[in-house]
C-alpha cells in the first residue's frame, strides 16, 4: 500500500509563511483571461456585456446579470422561487452545497423563471445559471422549467430560455433524468397552442439539457463561440475510435452542421428576440 501513503513533501520555498515586505497592490478584478482564445484582458474592455475583444467569445454571465442587460428595466416578475430540493437520495454534503450557492449566486436554484418585457414585447423567460452548481438539472430546475412552459400556455405567452448547464445533477440520479421527458411534454403542449419557443444556447449547454428542451425550439440561436454538445469529447472520441475536429462542440460548427439557426453576440440579442416574437405574434396570424 505504499502507493497511497501520503508523501513529505518538500517545502519549496521556506520562507513561504512570511509576508512580504512591500506587497504591490494589485484588484482582483482588474484582469480577466478569456477561456477561450486565453488572451489577458482589461475588464474594462470586455465591457457590461463582457464580450472578449480578441475572438468574440461571450463571457459567462450569472443569471441576474443577463436580466439586467436583456430584458426591459422593472419588467420582470419572477416566478416559482419558493420550490426546495427534497434531497431524495440523501446525497452526503448535497443539502449544504444548495444553501452556500444559494448564498454565493442569490439564486434559489440554478434556474430563474418569471414573466418580463423586451423592447415591449410580454414573454415567459428562464435564464440557467452555470454559477449554480453548474446549471444542472435536478428536480426543482426541472418543475420550474416544466411550470414555465404551463403558465406561459395558460397566459398565451411565448416562451424565451436562455440554457446554460452541465447535465444531469448526479446528487439526485434517477429524479434528475425523469426532467428531461417532463419538460419535453410541456414544451409539447405548449407548442400544440400555436405558441412561439425560441432558445439561447449560451457557454456551456450540456448534457441532458441539450438532450430536451434546449434543441426543442422553433427558434435556436446561440451565443459566439459556446460549448454546446451532449457527451463530453473524450467520452465521444473514445466510443468512436475517432479524433474529433478541433471545433467540434462549438456553437460555429454546429450552426454550420445545421443545428443551430444563428450566431447571435450578447450586444444584438434583444433586438434579435425582439423581432422574432413580433415576428411569431400569434394574433398577427389569426392563431389564438
Ligand atoms: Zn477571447
Amino acid at each position: 500500500m505504499a502507493l497511497f501513503k501520503k508523501k513529505n513533501y518538500i517545502r519549496i520555498n521556506p520562507n513561504r509563511d512570511q509576508v512580504p515586505a512591500a506587497k504591490p497592490e494589485v484588484p482582483d478584478n482588474l484582469w480577466a483571461k478569456c477561456p477561450n482564445c486565453k488572451h489577458m484582458l482589461y475588464t474594462k474592455d470586455i465591457g457590461l456585456e463582457k464580450i472578449c475583444p480578441y475572438c468574440s467569445y461571450n463571457f459567462r454571465i450569472s443569471a441576474w446579470e443577463r436580466i439586467a442587460i436583456t430584458i426591459d428595466e422593472k419588467s420582470f416578475e419572477e416566478w416559482d422561487n419558493n420550490l426546495f430540493t427534497k434531497d431524495p437520495l440523501s446525497f452526503p454534503g448535497y443539502v449544504e452545497k444548495v444553501t452556500k450557492t444559494q448564498e454565493s449566486t442569490g439564486l434559489d436554484e440554478a434556474v430563474l423563471t418569471g414573466k418580463a418585457t423586451i423592447m415591449g414585447n410580454s414573454l415567459a423567460l428562464g435564464i440557467m445559471d452555470s454559477h449554480f452548481i453548474m446549471g444542472s438539472m435536478g428536480t426543482v430546475v426541472g418543475e420550474k422549467i416544466t411550470r414555465l412552459f404551463e403558465k406561459a400556455t395558460l397566459e398565451k405567452l411565448p416562451v424565451v430560455i436562455f440554457t446554460a448547464s452541465g447535465g444531469a445533477r448526479m446528487q439526485e440520479g434517477i429524479m434528475s433524468l425523469m426532467q428531461m421527458a417532463k419538460i419535453s411534454a410541456a414544451v409539447k403542449r405548449h407548442s400544440d397552442a400555436g405558441l412561439f419557443y425560441l432558445t439561447v444556447l449560451t457557454d456551456p449547454t450540456t448534457g441532458g439539457v441539450t438532450a430536451s428542451f434546449a434543441m426543442e425550439g422553433d427558434i435556436i440561436l446561440a451565443e459566439p463561440q459556446s460549448m454546446i454538445g451532449f457527451a463530453g469529447r473524450r467520452v465521444i472520441e473514445q466510443t468512436i475510435k475517432q479524433e474529433l475536429p478541433e471545433d467540434f462542440q462549438k456553437a460555429e460548427f454546429l450552426l454550420e452542421h445545421g443545428f443551430v439557426d444563428q450566431i447571435v453576440p450578447r450586444t444584438d440579442i434583444k433586438e434579435r428576440i425582439s423581432q422574432l416574437l413580433r415576428l411569431h405574434d400569434g394574433r398577427s396570424w389569426g392563431v389564438q
